[in-house]
């Protein structure tokens, strides 16, 4: 069933990870099966039955030329260093190629403790597995990279949370599990030869145009292509309204991809300062922040890579800091091509940064929902559309916007039809809501998988009208919305 093994990683010198089996569980049972993704990864799908996946995807049976291991990685956690993190609760099994010739990581998450475990029990409850399964498929259908989900395992024992849970074990693929923690942890122990082994590393999964690079620029144009992924990456969550919730630097991954679905969730009604994680006291990782804590962890790589980008110290830190402080031009750059497209346009103009913005204040202003406020604009390209309207809870400031954007369009030279076509393949009508996604774990918690199915059904389809789940498209009835969410670690 399983596609052949590389173990590219596992043949890194021992000191970049701890060989590690996964710990077998009780009662293993298959929730989730990503087919489409299998296929992609070239797994002989015909042979597959629910109980061999669930045997392999819990970590029961180790599939053949698989050697797990759990990745060491350093990491700031809200701002404060911790120089050994690591796997504590994870295993990669090894990589395997996928269709298009590239490599990705398999990984199982909530497989036991490893030497990396820290106290805690390695495992994972099934909500947070459920969650990170939807969550993550969601994203990569918006069209933002993502670490994939391939199975959900339920284990057949409880883990202890606030309360006794059932547990599960994700399969995860990435295109690597190479973090800004990986680079720190060897940075911390000043070992200058794994840093290159990771960047060398880095550069082949990711980057392979900048290995004809002379060794003098080589190591800064990594600095400033990862650099380049984060910014695409972070506007990208910013045009969906999605918060991460723990952007540490174990949770940054060197590919651009978003990692780690925590605490994340989608907000509804627009409010910059919006933050959901419960630990996310100081409100750190709030909405507005996102992109400049990205800048700051892209500061934390850059210094790690110091001695390899030039002999001299002095500078090898000022043509660092010269590349990172490019990043807010770059990241600003991003945003607006996602902000443009999500008001319908191609051209590009002056004045269209300040159009944008004029939209976002109106939606504060009119506490409406993010979502709904960019989707109910392809019904309003011609006249004012009730739908959208509704959707404000005072429209004045709406209402004077909407004919400066009109303006603007008309210098679009495309046809109304054609606008609003454009407008609804760019904005998504579906998107995990939290009480949505709350709902299907605590269903799927008491063993009905329904409503997680059905949700995730409408997600793999988010920017076409799906006739009679319109309730999905809804924010929380009042009441109802969650405003805080939970790690699950
Ligand atoms: P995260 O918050 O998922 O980014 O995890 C931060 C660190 O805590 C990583 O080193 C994880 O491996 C570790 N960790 C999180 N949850 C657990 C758990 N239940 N058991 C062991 N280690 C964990
Ligand atoms: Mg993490």
């Amino acid at each position: 069933m399983f596609p052949e093994f590389t173990l590219r990683y596992a043949r890194l010198p021992d000191r970049f990870f701890l060989r590690f089996d996964p710990v077998p569980v009780k009662a293993p049972r298959l929730l989730a099966f990503n087919r489409p993704l299998a296929e992609e990864l070239g797994f002989d799908t015909a042979a597959f039955d629910e109980k061999s996946a669930a045997e392999v995807f819990s970590g029961n049976a180790v599939p053949t030329g698989a050697e797990p291991l759990a990745q060491a990685y350093a990491g700031h956690q809200f701002g404060h260093f911790n120089p050994r993190l690591g796997d504590g609760r994870a295993v990669l099994l090894g990589e395997v190629t996928d269709r298009e010739g590239r490599l990705r990581d398999l990984q199982l998450k909530g497989a036991g403790c490893t030497p990396f475990s820290r106290g805690a029990d390695g495992r994972a409850p099934l909500g947070p597995v459920l969650r990170e399964y939807l969550i993550s498929e969601a994203m990569h259908v918006l069209g933002i990279p993502t670490t994939r989900a391939l199975a959900a395992v339920a284990t057949g024992e409880r883990v202890f949370r606030r309360v006794p849970e059932p547990g599960a074990v994700l399969t995860r693929v990435a295109s690597s599990h190479l973090r800004v923690g990986t680079f720190q942890y060897f940075a911390a122990r000043g070992d200058e030869e794994a840093i290159r082994l990771l960047a060398d590393l880095a550069i082949e999964r990711h980057y392979p145009e900048l290995a004809a690079l002379p060794a003098q620029t080589r190591y800064l144009s990594l600095v400033e292509a990862v650099q380049a992924r984060q910014a695409r990456l972070v506007a990208g969550w910013m045009g969906l309204g999605f918060i991460h919730g723990v952007m540490n630097t174990d949770n940054t991954s060197i590919s651009g991809e978003t990692i780690d679905y925590g605490p994340c969730a989608f907000m509804e009604a627009f409010d910059p300062e919006q933050v959901f994680s419960s630990i996310d006291e100081g409100g750190r990782y709030a909405y507005r922040n996102q992109p400049w804590i990205a800048q700051w962890n892209l500061a934390r790589f850059a210094e790690t890579l110091i001695p390899l980008i030039d002999d001299d110290a002095d500078r090898a830190v000022e043509r660092a800091t010269e590349v990172i402080q490019a990043y807010p031009a770059q990241y600003e750059a991003e945003w607006l091509a996602v902000m443009r497209k999500k008001l319908g346009l191609v051209g590009e103009e002056e004045g269209d940064r300040e159009l944008a913005e004029a939209f976002l204040e109106a939606q504060k202003a009119g506490r409406a929902d993010f979502t709904l406020a960019f989707r109910g604009l392809s019904e309003a390209v011609e006249e004012d559309a009730p739908g959208l309207l509704e959707r404000f809870d005072s429209g004045e400031a709406l209402r004077e916007w909407l004919p400066r954007w009109r303006a603007r369009l008309a210098r679009e030279n495309a046809d109304p039809t054609t606008i609003a076509a454009r407008l609804r393949g760019t904005n998504p009508l579906y998107i995990p809501r939290n009480h949505q996604v709350e709902a299907a774990l605590a269903a799927a918690a008491e063993g009905d998988l329904t409503p997680f199915e059905t949700l995730a059904e409408v997600l793999a389809t988010p920017f076409e009208a799906q006739p009679g789940r319109e309730a999905y498209a809804r924010p929380a009835p009042a009441g109802e919305a969650v405003f805080r969410t939970f790690c699950g670690t």
